[in-house]
């Protein structure tokens, strides 16, 4: 078995090993050849094994290696920085509606599927909490809530003491509660999603990095470390990788190196009191704080690092700190383990589809909100490729943007939370 060579993260030690697809007979044609097996090329090829299309997915590595398998398993269905108003802005009618809509239903969409499926991924659908820091921020989150209202989704704003209630925290001044969303365990859900696919006659190839995808006479070559297959319809769906074909997907986006805590699991007093009712939380901080338990009570939070030398100890030890500190724990609960994934952040927090050619699609866009996003991504893909017309789908088609300097943009990013941090602390009395 290979997977004993992956670095390990919370969800590898607590998953069972996944099956070696690594040697895998392939067909040498497809109907669709999907490029990435994260979530959403995994989600992509379900619908379209659902539809009776034959499916390929290439993995470069072992599914799971990309921020699929590393991400902390918060299920959030909104936006990271994009309010309904924001988004109606930079849309126009009806594309902004088709997206605010598509995002809404996301969390809806993930918990439907596990059930559908039959996946086994300690899904709970608790509900997702949005503290406000500061009073701007509570109103800001009380027209969000409004806005998501007028959508028809069931967001409810609470007061301060319904906040510290759920929380144990009394620093906020209200929060955003959202009753679809929840928690997984991101890679027991993958794996699940993989067993979907090959459970109707899709096939998954791990170790197959996509090297080359050039145009052939009925549709496109796809050319990869080990082999060659044809494919009427090409999906790229690997996020912030820039190897092989990846890297005019991933030189459009912003990468950003987030770090992941999970702690020993603690008491059952002490869970009842900072999490009553196991709500996830993401507070409204620019520098972020975030914590959600796992089945077994261990809690999980993030951070990032100003410096990467070293981080995993210091971010493990900063993790910790910040959680006895916000959360008033008695005991400093011991660190389990750190581990480190790149999220892709697009310049305006928007999901998209790009079109290389007829029939080759990519998408991104899930900005560390990916989970709801990809479920809905994924199929917004599957149904591009299935012939639908471009200004028929709730994700708008446009054509890739390389960004300029991409290569130095994880240094930004790194310096942007020592001001991230500055920031708050200003606001913070406000
Ligand atoms: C540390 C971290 C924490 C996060 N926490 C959350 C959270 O709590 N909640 C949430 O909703 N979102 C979270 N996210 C974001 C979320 O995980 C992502 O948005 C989502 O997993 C993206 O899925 P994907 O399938 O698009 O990309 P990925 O999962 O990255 O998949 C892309 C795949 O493409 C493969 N690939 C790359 N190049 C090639 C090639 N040339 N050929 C073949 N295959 C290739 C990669 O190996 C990879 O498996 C987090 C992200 C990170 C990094």
């Amino acid at each position: 078995m290979m997977g004993e060579r992956r670095p390990p993260t919370l969800w590898t030690l607590t998953a069972d090993p996944a099956p070696d697809r690594t040697v895998v007979i392939l067909p040498q044609r497809a109907d669709v050849v999907v490029i990435g097996g994260g979530f959403t090329g995994m989600t992509a090829a379900l619908a379209l094994v659902r539809k009776g299309r034959s499916v390929v997915v290439l993995e470069r590595s072992r599914l799971g290696d990309g921020a699929s398998g590393t991400n902390a398993g918060f299920v959030v269905p909104n936006f990271a920085k994009a309010d309904p108003d924001a988004v109606r802005r930079k849309l126009p009618d009806p594309a902004a509606e088709r997206l605010l809509r598509l995002v809404g239903e996301g969390a809806d969409q993930v918990f439907e599927t596990i059930r559908a499926e039959g996946i086994d991924c300690d899904a709970r659908q608790t509900g997702w909490l949005q503290p406000a820091y500061g009073k701007e921020a509570a109103n800001m989150l009380r027209r969000r809530a409004a806005a998501w209202n007028a959508l028809g989704r069931p967001v409810r704003f609470l007061s301060a003491n319904a906040v510290q209630h759920e929380t144990s925290m009394a620093i906020y001044q209200g929060g955003l509660f959202d009753p679809s969303g929840g928690a997984i365990h991101p890679l027991k859900y993958l794996s699940g999603l993989a067993d979907a696919v090959t459970r109707r006659g899709g096939v998954i190839r791990e170790q197959a990095e996509v090297t080359a995808v050039t145009r052939s006479e009925n549709g496109w070559r796809v050319a990869f470390t080990g082999g060659e297959l044809a494919a009427a319809v090409v999906i790229l769906a690997t996020n912030a990788f820039t190897s092989g074909v990846a890297g005019r997907l991933g030189s459009t986006t912003v990468p950003l190196r987030v770090y992941q805590v999970a702690t020993k699991p603690l008491s059952e007093a002490v869970v009842n009191r900072i999490s009553p009712n196991r709500l996830p939380v993401g507070d409204t901080r620019m520098n972020l704080f975030t914590y959600r338990l796992d089945r077994d009570n261990r809690l999980i939070s993030g951070g990032m690092a100003i410096n990467p030398v070293g981080a995993f100890r210091r971010v493990g030890n900063a993790v910790v700190d910040r959680l006895v500190a916000e959360l008033g724990l008695e005991t400093p609960p011991e660190v389990e383990v750190v581990w480190t994934g790149v999220a892709a952040m697009t310049p305006d927090f928007l999901p998209r589809i790009h079109q290389f050619g007829p029939g080759f699609y990519a998408g991104i866009g899930c900005n560390g909100r990916g989970i709801a996003m990809t479920a809905q991504l994924g199929r917004v893909l599957a149904r591009a490729a299935l012939g639908e017309a471009a200004e028929n789908l709730p994700v708008p088609l446009i054509s890739a943007r390389r960004l300029p300097f991409h290569a130095l943009k994880p240094l930004a990013a790194s310096a942007a939370l020592a001001q991230a941090r500055f920031a708050d602390w200003r606001r913070g009395g406000a």
